[in-house]
């Protein structure tokens, strides 16, 4: 059951409109937003990029990539259509002179206006400036801007201060499409909704956690980029750090964005510096059919790390001696995102060794399906004795709010729906990426010095053999993928 929160009448300009994210994210997710009645008479999307297309090429061209990524919506071809008349072309070269008057006389006056900035993070403050000096933004305006942010801490404080003279630290939205996820907020529900939780959460009660974010895919098509960021940059600065933050912040006064993103804060800024002997790096090998890292990016002797496992603690009352366990990595046995919790062990059995011990999990599924299960313990049923077994405690919404997904919104619908309504609370604040980078460039520096070659893996494996020691040098394992 979804419910539909009125927003006010936008203009949404894509720049880079015709490139890959905006074909298969943003425009499929301003279509659904479309069919649900979320997109007020008058509003406008209109694509910029570089290329000579007439407004009739560009709404084909969209429409193609719609009944390409949007799903069972984009057969309607009535919808399409309608979504279409919404839709506006302009071309523009962000760097240079042209466009800009036909961009500016599409804009309506009175509609909330943003600027989505789907283009290499090269061309952002060249289109800030354009913005400003050709008089398109006015003081609510709002920009978004996609990852990578930055590819240290130096580059990202160049980036935020060039974005700081042409707009202020309010009206700039940088995107983590982790954070949109239903189950991400419906952490902070469930963390902050219920009195269950917030007691246990804390180094007396809970023993470790585990972050995992793996992907089946290898980096063929993006070889390129990724040969110059690895996971550590591409995932572990901004997803994982994210999702920790989800997880180990104080609760805020509100639920509102500064309040919540000054505790996320807080946590990035008291994490240890991460020791060598907790970080496994890796690199997959080729197996099963697939072709090795190397291969796929074209570079006999990279030592770009295409997995990562660490170990990381943060330092304050709550989490002293509960250690975060990060791991991340493409081609890996299974697509799966998840967080879990892991509870203490009763601290006395009543019932015997033949009992067993059990321990309470929490699991945040993000992908490939969201959802939130809570394992506890009960007898096991019949007349067999005192046994004990573990049962899920399925908080997912499927049950209570009808099929899995049904009404959940996908994480860019609710993200640029979040950026017209004016709400920066699921968005990375300036200090926030600059204190990732900070924490995360000397852990990179080091394996640098080092000459630091990741450990073959091999494809759709688990990932290094070490990742598990690592866990079973501290007496416990890694959950299990899929
Ligand atoms: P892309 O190369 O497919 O598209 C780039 C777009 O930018 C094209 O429409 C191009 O015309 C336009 N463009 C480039 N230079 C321009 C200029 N000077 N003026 C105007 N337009 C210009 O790239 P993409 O994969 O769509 O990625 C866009 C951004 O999103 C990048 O910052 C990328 O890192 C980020 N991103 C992409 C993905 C993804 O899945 N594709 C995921 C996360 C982040």
């Amino acid at each position: 059951v979804s419910r539909i929160i009125p927003v006010e009448t936008f203009d949404l300009v894509v720049f880079g409109g015709t490139g890959d994210l905006a074909r298969r994210k943003i425009l499929p997710a301003l279509f659904k937003r479309y069919c649900s009645g979320q997109m007020p008479e008058g509003s406008q999307v209109i694509g910029a990029a570089r290329s000579e297309l007439t407004e009739e090429q560009y709404r084909a061209s969209v429409a193609e990539a719609l009944r390409e990524f949007a799903g069972d919506a984009a057969q309607d071809v009535a919808a399409v259509s309608g979504f279409c008349d919404h839709l506006h072309y302009v071309a523009v070269d962000a760097r240079g002179e042209s466009g800009w008057g036909d961009l500016a006389a599409l804009l309506n006056e009175g509609s909330v206006r943003a600027f989505y900035f789907s283009v290499g993070p090269g061309v952002y403050s060249d289109l800030a400036k354009g913005l400003k000096r050709h008089g398109l933004t006015e003081a609510n305006t709002r920009i978004v801007v996609e990852k990578p942010f930055g590819h240290d801490l130096e580059t990202a404080q160049k980036l935020n201060q060039e974005l700081a003279q042409y707009f202020d630290e309010s009206q700039i939205y940088r995107i983590d499409h982790y954070l949109g996820k239903e189950t991400v907020q419906n952490l902070m529900a469930v963390r902050f909704g219920n009195m269950l939780f917030e007691p246990l959460w804390n180094a007396q009660y809970i023993d470790h956690i585990q972050i995992t974010v793996a992907e089946s895919v290898g980096v063929a098509g993006r070889g390129e980029y990724y040969e110059r960021s690895g996971a550590m940059r591409d995932m572990v600065q901004n997803h994982l750090m994210q999702l920790l933050c989800l997880i180990a912040m104080e609760p805020p006064s509100q639920f509102e964005p500064d309040a919540v993103r000054d505790e996320k804060l807080k946590v990035i800024r008291a994490l240890d510096t991460v020791a060598p002997h907790h970080i496994v790096r890796g690199q997959y090998t080729a197996a099963d059919g697939a072709d090795s890292y190397r291969e796929d990016v074209d570079n006999p002797r990279s030592k770009t790390e295409s997995f990562i496992a660490l170990k990381c603690q943060v330092n304050n009352w709550r989490w002293a001696g509960t250690p975060f366990y990060l791991r991340t990595g493409k081609r890996l046995s299974e697509r799966d995102s998840e967080i879990t919790v892991m509870f203490k062990d009763t601290p006395h059995s009543i019932f015997g060794d033949e009992a067993g011990r059990h321990r309470n999990e929490l699991n945040i599924q993000l992908q490939p399906n969201e959802g939130i299960t809570l394992k506890v313990t009960i007898k096991e049923p019949g007349p067999g004795g005192m046994r004990l077994v573990d049962v899920p405690l399925d908080m997912s919404f499927a049950e209570a709010l009808g099929p899995k997904g049904q009404g959940a919104a996908d994480a860019y619908e609710r993200l640029i729906m979040d950026v017209i309504r004016g709400n920066q609370t699921l968005f990375m604040r300036d200090d926030e990426v600059e204190a990732a980078w900070a924490w995360t460039d000397p852990i990179i520096r080091g394996w640098e010095a080092r000459g630091d070659v990741p450990k073959p893996y091999d494809a759709f494996s688990f990932g290094p053999d070490d990742a598990a020691l690592m866990m079973r040098r501290d007496g416990r394992n890694w959950r299990g993928l899929g």
